[in-house]
């Protein structure tokens, strides 16, 4: 090397070529400000009010949170059962960006907002515009999250425990202390129902519960997926004299010591990295009735009924963020003399990844209205019942599809653990199959439909109010009520049907939303057939441009 070649190497960082055609960083943004399909929903949905909370929280989530998300994947907690002396410690070690991206979450009010707010109509949607945008730059911690702000309708059945418990979920810290809870400013819940035998099957748990001389019970059995064990309490089912029951199970005791719970293992997962998944053993482990003995998959399904619709979110909000990024970088990356964001057929890709993306939002935030309005309202009520189901289906069914395709106008460093496509790709299976797999969501969608009239007179109602505007929505909705003429084949069918159900619903939304650039590409895509099986596939007439300016952040 030569001392001109050094000088030149002060230059530029290599000797051999510059860098150039390359995008910058993604910028901070604010992702609430900046996404105008996500305002539009909750606003449709009366949750407009929170705007300053979701402004606020908007600001970190395009921001500091994208690298606290970053670094608390990359750094996977890890399980220490004894310490030094060989005492079991039972405990998982989260790195400080974990439990930064709690406490802002929990400050923010991700997983308590609508219970604060709960006299206010429309606070369950504006705590789904929360979790959307917590979402997006770090998934994992959702988990220990929803199940904190899910675990209220079922603890409001055991009074005492409520009243012990439930201030410490509506508080806006995070106390992540090992300490038992009259001790502590701030909780969280975790839930345990899945065993090896039987996740989906919840009847077949073996756990037993023996009621003791205090009237606590005592918990044998074990949990195979047990996920953010470092919950203060977890509601479990068990095996009680009166059949399957619901119990809140404390980490440590009220004098302080650590509950029977041994944590056996981490679970290796595929994705889902910042969040700890275990499998546990309760040896005669203490936990606390909730709800009446036998009843227990009852109680807990008011838990379920609220992480399932933050499912149908997280999914959501991946799907907005794997857009997003594809967006910035097909803005600044050219090839063969253009822009890529300027090339038709990779404009057809962006315009059907914010097709989709806005439609999985809208369906999002419509079921959050509906869970909003169900104490007030049997109609909503019943919808809520149905449409969170076909919701959970449909969108988390749609996202390793899209986020594969967001990948890809990245080209190879979508592939690349360098950005955050490939976490999303890892996160987007998990929320089809936790919370009930796809055919438990389109078995639980049949069973409604069986048990409550009602609540298919609600989705019928609530699809015609949008009739009359687009042909092939017209004819979709014929074919839907035709869907269900034979029963007696509904069950080996209902993923169709729950998949029509669902663009039915999204088509609807749309086009009540007034947006015909967005309505009528979707229509015309999802219903009336001028779309291929792949995304990138909307006919020529499809306002391209308007639907990438639309959902490019502002
Ligand atoms: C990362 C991760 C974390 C988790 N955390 C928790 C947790 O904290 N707490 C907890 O309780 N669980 C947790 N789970 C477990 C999860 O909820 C279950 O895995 C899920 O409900 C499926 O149960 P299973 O694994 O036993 O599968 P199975 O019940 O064996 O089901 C296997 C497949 O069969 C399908 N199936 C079942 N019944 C039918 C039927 N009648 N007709 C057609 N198809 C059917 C299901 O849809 C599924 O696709 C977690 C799972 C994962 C992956």
């Amino acid at each position: 090397m030569t001392s001109s070649d050094l000088t030149m190497s002060h230059k530029t960082p290599f000797l051999t070529h510059e860098v150039h055609n390359v995008p910058e960083p993604m910028p901070a943004y604010n992702a609430w400000t900046s996404d105008l399909a996500l305002r539009e929903a909750v606003t449709r949905e009366g949750g407009a009010w929170a705007e300053a909370s979701l402004t606020r929280y908007g600001a970190l989530a395009g921001c500091e949170l994208m690298e606290l998300g970053r670094l608390a994947n990359e750094n996977r907690p890890k399980l220490r059962s004894f310490d030094r002396y060989g005492r079991r410690l039972d405990e998982v070690e989260f790195h400080p960006a974990y439990h930064e991206v709690m406490r802002q979450a929990m400050k923010h009010g991700v997983h308590s907002f609508s219970w604060r707010h709960e006299d206010q109509v429309g606070a369950h949607v504006a705590r789904a515009g929360l979790v959307y945008l917590g979402a997006q730059p770090e998934a994992g911690t959702s988990c220990p999250l929803t199940m904190t702000h899910a675990a209220i309708p079922s603890l409001r059945q055991a009074p005492e425990l409520a009243a012990a418990w439930i201030p410490r979920i509506l508080s806006t810290e995070y106390d992540p202390r090992m300490l038992p809870m009259a001790q502590k400013t701030a909780v969280t819940i975790g839930m345990g129902m899945t065993e090896k035998q039987g996740g989906s099957d919840v009847r077949s748990n073996t756990t037993r519960a023996h009621r003791q001389a205090d009237g606590s019970y005592e918990l044998v059995g074990h949990k195979f997926f047990f996920s953010a064990p470092m919950c203060d309490a977890h509601l479990v089912l068990a095996q009680a004299e009166g059949g399957l029951s619901c119990f809140l199970m404390p980490r440590l005791l009220p004098d302080g010591t650590r509950n029977a719970v041994h944590i056996q293992r981490l679970k290796d997962k595929l994705g889902d990295w910042s969040n700890a998944s275990s499998e546990v053993e309760f040896l005669g482990a203490t936990a606390y009735l909730v709800g009446p003995e036998g009843r227990g998959v009852a109680t807990i399904l008011e838990m379920v009924a609220l992480t399932r619709l933050d499912c149908i979110l997280g999914s959501a909000a991946l799907m907005r963020q794997a857009t997003v990024q594809a967006l910035h970088h097909t803005a600044q990356r050219s090839a063969f003399g253009r822009k890529l964001v300027d090339q038709p057929l990779m404009r057809n890709v962006l315009a059907d990844l914010a097709l989709e993306s806005e439609a999985a939002v809208a369906l999002a935030m419509r079921v959050a209205r509906a869970v909003d309005a169900s104490p007030r309202d049997p109609q909503e009520a019943a919808l809520a019942r149905l449409i969170t189901a076909v919701g959970k289906y449909w969108v988390c069914k749609r996202t390793p599809t899209l986020i594969n395709e967001a990948q890809e106008c990245l080209g190879g460093i979508g592939y690349v653990e360098e950005n955050i496509l490939p976490r999303l790709y890892r996160q987007a299976p998990l929320n089809s199959i936790w919370e009930g797999s796809g055919n438990v969501q389109c078995l639980d969608v049949l069973r409604t439909l069986h048990k409550e009239p009602q609540a298919r007179d609600a989705l019928f109602a609530e699809l015609a109010s949008a009739t009359g505007q687009h042909a092939a929505f017209d004819q979709h909705l014929g074919r839907l009520q035709q869907a269900f003429a034979d029963p007696s084949t509904l069950e080996v069918r209902s993923r169709r049907v729950v998949e029509h159900m669902a663009l039915a619903l999204q088509a609807a939304i749309l086009i009540k939303a007034g947006n015909p650039a967005v309505s009528d590409a979707f229509c015309a895509s999802r219903l009336g057939g001028d779309h291929g099986l792949v995304l990138g596939t909307l006919g020529a007439q499809v306002p391209l441009t308007a639907l990438i300016t639309r959902a490019t952040p502002c």
